[in-house]
């Protein structure tokens, strides 16, 4: 068999093989690090080839001026494969591979935190052309930096801020608010939620988190498998909103690993995804990038009902065969 790509005229799509020869993230395929990837058959997780933070980063220069500052971005960067077949999104993988992703970040939250000088464990997934990313085989990265990332660092005080003030955790009283008016809901089980936040940013925003506050992922241990149910359902209703591999930005917020107290810290996961309908990006542009505020185009309650109505079953696994 030949490794190739081959266009469904009746689809208008590519099919694309399980395994292909050039990518870097395939069982027994070689790097440009010169690693050999193993015969992998789970997940698989590696450091990644081009980090952008490292242990061996050498002293730099402090610069001329007292007003700048600079210092070695020390840190982990690595790569976790979650699956060997080169051609799956996440939102096709069953319920217990996802389970077993869940797993690998928890355990890489742990590993990664509890290293010395790492203030924070930041777990992305970035998918589609749409934000940059052309392999489709299914993968993350993680960055555990010697700094904790803004959006977290800004969450952490405001979490921190509304106990002093309430004497609750803001995240749950973003949950009950979200319950008690119910439209924005995408998907709920015993412990777990989903749903586009009431001051969503983005058209198809979703937040997925267990509804008892940890404020890391390795902090559930029941529970994993109730976020990993209600995390499928949402990733199947976004493919097949068009039928198509729907792309987004996926970070984990968790508690910074700086030793601090983050018990208002309330672990969660984000989906930013940049589409409004397909083939229109949300452009980021003068309020946003200019002023550092977001007009948000659609309403999140419209957006939520038809996310809501989409099958969850997802596309693919309907063709009959
Ligand atoms: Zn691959
Ligand atoms: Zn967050």
């Amino acid at each position: 068999m030949t490794w190739e790509e081959r266009w469904h005229p009746l689809r208008e799509e590519w099919v694309v093989p399980r395994y292909d020869p050039d990518c870097y993230l395939c069982p027994g395929n070689t790097r440009v690090s010169g690693t050999t990837n193993p015969n992998y058959k789970q997940v698989f997780v590696f450091d990644n080839d081009h980090p952008s933070v490292s242990f061996g980063a050498p002293n730099v220069e402090q610069p001329w001026s007292s007003v700048y500052q600079a210092r070695p971005a020390r840190g982990v960067s690595r790569v976790v494969c979650y699956s060997p077949r080169h051609n799956l999104t996440l939102a096709e993988l069953p319920a217990d591979k996802i389970t077993g992703l869940l797993r690998t970040w928890q355990e890489q939250y742990l590993d990664l935190g509890n290293l010395p000088e790492i203030e924070h464990v930041l777990i992305f997934e970035n998918k589609g052309e749409a934000v940059g990313v052309s392999n489709p085989h299914p993968h993350c990265q993680i960055y555990a930096n010697n700094f904790v990332f803004k959006t977290i660092a800004n969450e952490v005080a405001a979490g921190r801020r509304y106990f002093s003030d309430n004497g609750r955790i803001l995240f749950q009283d973003i949950i009950l608010a979200e319950k008690e008016d119910g439209r924005r809901i995408i998907a709920e089980n015993d412990s777990a939620i989903a749903f586009i936040p009431y001051f969503a940013r983005y058209a198809y925003e979703v937040f997925v988190a267990p509804k008892n506050t940890h404020s890391h992922i390795a902090a559930l241990s029941s529970e994993l498998k109730d976020l990993a149910e209600v995390l499928r359902t949402v990733l199947i209703k976004f493919d097949n909103l068009w039928n198509m591999p729907f792309p987004y930005v996926m970070p984990l917020h968790q508690a910074p690993t700086d030793g601090e107290d983050h018990s208002t810290f309330h672990f969660h996961i984000e989906f930013h995804p940049p589409l409004r309908k397909p083939n229109l990006l949300k452009y980021l542009a003068g309020p946003e990038i200019g002023g550092g505020n977001f007009l948000s185009d659609t309403s999140p309650e419209d957006k939520a009902a038809e996310l809501r109505s989409m099958p969850d079953v997802h596309y693919k696994s309907e063709a009959k065969s």
